[in-house]
């Protein structure tokens, strides 16, 4: 289990403390130490990219290239299938300034209008970056049908218009630990994690094996 460069800390690309604890309890199990953006004195670039890649990759390669070790970042967001993708990369921006979910969350339907298509999902992805510049990306997205109104109060964002298939509850109704089992997240981490540490967590969840 190593990042490859014989390094055991990575960087985690982002200025906020939730994010950076939550990947770091993620990938903490592979005996890696994170440092938060802040730690490692790197700069925050501008989000320039026109995908979710392309913008996990400009702040993991900065990060990487400023810190001098790994670093890793991720960009997620609702795409809207009859939207052709919006919010997508704009889904925080949707909300403004005051993170105003409910207006973004009725911008989304009202422009949705009355189209039939109602599907959407969730998307992360995470950019895993070196000094030397080589960069590996991975990918997680998560299915579901844009409901109105807003059910739930767990979660965050656009969680109470999300339905996710399979299920009856919306991801603000769902059982946090379900939701972070079945999320974007969850996938593209499950990527990585396989990728990087040779661990594949279905199995270790299925089998109960730590080998
Ligand atoms: P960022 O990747 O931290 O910039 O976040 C992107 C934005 O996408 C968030 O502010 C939310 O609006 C939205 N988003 C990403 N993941 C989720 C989720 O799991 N539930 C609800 N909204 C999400």
């Amino acid at each position: 289990m190593s990042l490859g460069i014989g390094a055991d800390r990575l960087v985690i690309a982002s200025h906020n403390p939730g994010k950076v604890r939550e990947i770091g309890e993620l990938v903490a199990p592979c005996g890696v130490t994170v440092l938060s953006a802040a730690d490692a004195g790197v700069s925050e670039p501008e989000e320039t990219g026109a995908s979710f890649a392309q913008n996990a990759a400009l702040k993991a390669r900065s990060a990487a290239a400023e810190a001098g070790l790994p670093a890793l970042a991720d960009d997620s967001g609702l795409s809207v299938t009859a939207l052709e993708g919006r919010p997508g990369i704009y889904s925080a921006r949707w909300a403004g300034p005051d993170k105003d979910f409910r207006a973004a969350m009725a911008r989304v339907v009202d422009e949705l209008g009355d189209s039939a298509d109602r599907s959407a999902a969730f998307v992360c992805a995470l950019c895993l970056a070196w000094p030397d510049g080589t960069v590996r990306h991975y990918q997680g997205s998560v299915a579901g049908t844009i409901i109105w109104p807003p059910r739930g109060d767990k979660g965050f964002g656009y969680d109470p218009i999300f339905l996710p298939d399979g299920y009856a509850v919306s991801f603000a109704e769902m059982d946090p630990a379900e939701k972070h089992r079945i999320s974007h997240r969850a996938r593209a981490f499950a990527e990585l994690v396989a990728d990087v540490f040779g661990i594949d967590p279905a199995r270790e969840r299925d089998t109960g094996s730590k080998s």
